[in-house]
């Protein structure tokens, strides 16, 4: 199983997560676990993310993608992933589709955590953090005991940098549009799933896993299907081959020899009679019966302005990453350039 998990600040969907991958024997992969691996190993391309994160600037797709590309080849992914909190663009949905695709390892599922507005501030404004251990609470849901004081050591609890209600309430805006598009691209694919994510977390968790299960269900249901298809396909096929070897047992027997070596003279008789013609339309046939039942698939609701969306199918993903090429040498450039004027 391959999946990848959305949802917005405030979520909760690493914790999600990590349920999901311990029932579904996932490996649990994040672009910041996986920049951080890069590092460590000293590739290239991680230590080129390093040094945009330090500059606290984004880390350009190109260089994410090198990053994944090089942590999907590892054999563990090969039983199965789960990629929280990514892709963040429709442009790195198709690329991601694309690296997947090419390695046999299509996506199966995007799951979304939706998740009202007025929790997310509830959860998001109330969150406090001890600065002596880290351990987190939340003034609203689990304050500590005594205000601003860790119950663990004692040390002062208070408000991360990130937390003011501005810079909240432009994380949720900017996720917003974002998960609008995305949601958009994963429903045409047919592999998004909306999963109501306010409620308590018990909740939550056995409405991802009764998602997971519905559509592990349905594609055995699929498999099964289309191998009695095929199973069909080749008892059909088997009984009129048989019938036309009865039919005209002197051409097959002339037909045989005639492949090894052919001599123009021998194929002429075979070619009075053109029996050959028969076989056709059953081999036809055949294939055409497995597409039915795959297109029913697509249980997917909700979300209304999701039409207007239609075109986010068309893009090429080429042309996308010839502009992130030009910024990338381009902030080399400028960085070399500032460096040599000092
Ligand atoms: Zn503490």
């Amino acid at each position: 199983m391959r999946m990848v998990l959305l949802g917005p600040p405030g979520s909760d969907k690493g914790e999600f997560a990590t349920k999901v991958a311990d029932k579904y024997n996932l490996v649990l992969l994040s672009i910041a676990g996986m920049l951080s691996d890069a590092v460590k190993e000293r590739l290239e391309a991680g230590i080129q993310a390093q040094a945009y994160l330090e500059r606290g600037q984004y880390v350009p797709d190109e260089i994410l993608f090198e990053v994944m590309r090089h942590r999907l080849s590892r054999p563990d992914v090969k039983t199965g992933f789960l990629l929280v909190g990514f892709p963040r663009s429709t442009a790195q949905a198709d690329s991601l589709d694309e690296m997947l695709e090419k390695n046999g390892m299509a996506l199966d599922l995007a799951l979304h955590l939706d998740v009202e507005d007025e929790i997310l501030l509830e959860r998001l404004e109330g969150r406090r953090t001890c600065i002596s251990c880290g351990i987190r609470y939340n003034i609203f849901t689990n304050p500590p005991l005594v205000d601003g004081v860790c119950d663990v050591c004692g040390g002062r609890v208070g408000r991360g940098a990130d937390s003011n209600e501005v810079v909240i309430s432009n994380r949720l805006r900017a996720y917003e549009q974002q998960i609008h598009t995305l949601a958009s691209y994963y429903l045409l694919h047919e592999k998004l799933r909306e999963i109501p994510g306010g409620g308590n977390p018990k909740d939550v968790t056995r409405l991802l896993f009764k998602t997971i299960d519905e559509w592990s269900a349905a594609e055995l249901d699929e498999k099964t299907k289309a191998l009695m298809d095929k199973v069909e396909a080749v008892t059909d096929t088997a009984e009129v081959e048989e019938k036309v070897v009865e039919e005209k047992p002197e051409v097959e027997a002339k037909k045989a020899p005639a492949k090894k070596k052919a001599p123009v003279k021998k194929k002429a008789p075979v070619k009075k009679k053109a029996p050959v013609k028969k076989k056709a339309p059953v081999k036809k046939k055949a294939p055409v019966k497995k597409k039915a039942p795959v297109k029913k698939k697509a249980p997917v609701k909700k979300k209304a302005p999701v039409k207007k969306k239609a075109p986010v199918k068309k893009k090429a993903p080429v042309k996308k990453k010839a502009p992130a090429k030009k910024k990338v040498a381009a902030k080399k450039k400028t960085a070399k350039k500032g460096g040599k004027k000092k």
